[in-house]
């Protein structure tokens, strides 16, 4: 049975080092409930080494049991790395029964599925984390755990936080309370990412693109996937895990790359250029809108159901008003929700065409590199025999400026018309 670290691909160092902490945490909550019994004897107050009278023979100056572990860590790596599933596994060995993240036991597992009392997961919808969801998450935090063990926050992209959000999370790291765990992922420790003084609190585990092989080899032992598929997958989603199972399974994710990558040899004149850059962009939207809109009609059923749509009774009036009120601030929610998706499908269309453009420039260098793209390497080479490495290289650097530009919050499909004319000119 693997454990719960199995799925981290290529991330040995980081593996280690939480596997240690966990086991350290673990030997913290062991020592507290040793320390309920009056019998303890203090460490020898003369410095000597007085041999333990609770059993345990700790002596004077024996090292903390909690060295390896501490309150707040931030899980930083580029995307598809696995920051997410390094902090869930992380959070699932710091409640399994055997300290380990044996995977088996019923912490492990209530973890794994998002179901255990003590494990809070924020996943922030919108473009960012608000203050009110933070107040409300760290106070929750700051209770017992019912489980008897740690009460764990994981928050996802930690760099969407506002400013309001993370001072009121820094608050709760600089004093945390005694059985509490914050986890937080984030892309790097720049400061435009996580600020300064949270960075300052918190020990970094920096995760790496996990190599193709790696990812190709979870592909076939975790979900089943035929090995040719697996490495053509792996190669093809650039070490992002995520997205090479997608393609793996997803005929609708592989069909969306391939328009992509049709967009190079598409580019015949300005016009040409505009349409592929509405093409891109609708396809993004489209792609975005499958991603929301089942959570968007459930959401909004429940509601619905909640504030008693269609009741009659006393006070009606007023719950129709209130109710306004609500399905208004769901549709706001659900708005920056599908503003987010759009962002994260065109990011992931800009990233595949980067590697096409960068297979074209490898080739040109006659660099002894695999390509990321197997399936349009005819193309790249054809397109490395026209543009040179300089044409090329430009036409890369087009394609980043864009993703730049768009992170930057220029509107989307300006900056996508932009690039198709820079990719079309050359
Ligand atoms: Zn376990």
């Amino acid at each position: 049975m693997p454990d719960v670290f199995a799925d981290l691909v290529g991330q040995d160092d980081a593996v280690a080092t939480l596997r240690r902490a966990a086991e350290a945490a673990a030997a913290v909550l062991r020592h507290a409930a040793a320390d309920r019994t009056p019998a303890l004897v203090p460490a020898g107050v003369d410095g000597t080494a007085t041999a333990g009278t609770d059993g345990t023979g700790r002596a004077g100056g024996a090292p903390d049991p909690g060295a390896g572990m501490t309150h707040a860590w931030i899980f930083t790596g580029p995307p598809g790395s696995g920051r997410s599933v390094a902090a869930r596994a992380f959070a699932a060995a710091l409640q399994c029964a055997h300290g380990t993240g044996c995977g088996e036991c019923p912490g492990c597992h209530t973890t794994m599925a998002g179901t255990h009392a003590d494990v809070r997961l924020v996943v922030p919808e919108g473009l960012s984390i608000g203050v009110g969801e933070m107040r409300a998450l760290v106070l929750r935090a700051a209770s017992t755990p019912s489980g008897g063990r740690w009460q764990v926050v994981v928050i996802e992209d930690a760099d969407r936080l506002t400013e309001a959000a993370g001072n009121a999370l820094l608050k709760a790291i600089e004093e945390p309370p005694p059985r509490t765990v914050f986890l937080l992922c984030a892309p790097s420790t720049h400061p435009d990412d996580v600020s300064v003084t949270i960075r300052s609190r918190c020990r970094v585990v920096p995760l790496r693109q996990p190599p193709a092989t790696a990812v190709a080899e979870v592909l076939i032992r975790r979900d089943g996937v035929a090995p040719d598929v697996a490495q053509w997958a792996a190669a093809a989603a650039q070490g992002h895990v995520g997205r090479a199972r997608r393609l793996a399974r997803d005929p609708e994710a592989r069909a969306r790359r391939e328009a992509v990558l049709a967009v190079p040899r598409r580019l015949t004149g300005v016009g040409a250029a505009f349409d592929a850059a509405s093409a891109l962009i609708e396809a993004a939207e489209a792609e975005a809108e499958a991603s929301v809109a089942e959570a968007d009609a459930t959401e909004r059923a429940a509601l619905e159901t909640a504030l008693g749509a269609g009741g009659t009774g006393r006070g009606a009036a007023g719950a129709i008003r209130g109710a306004a009120g609500q399905l208004k601030d769901l549709e706001k929610r659900q708005k920056s929700r599908a503003t987010r998706a759009q962002r994260d499908a065109l990011d992931r269309a800009l990233v595949d065409l980067a590697g096409f453009y960068r297979d074209a420039l490898t080739m040109a260098l006659r660099a002894p590199v695999a390509p990321v793209h197997t399936d349009t390497a005819a193309m790249a080479e054809a397109g490395a025999q026209k543009w040179d490495a300089e044409g090329a290289l430009r036409r890369l650097e087009a394609v980043l400026e864009c993703r730049a530009a768009i992170e930057a919050n220029v509107k989307p499909r300006i900056a996508v018309e932009a690039m198709m004319l820079a990719l079309w000119r050359g």
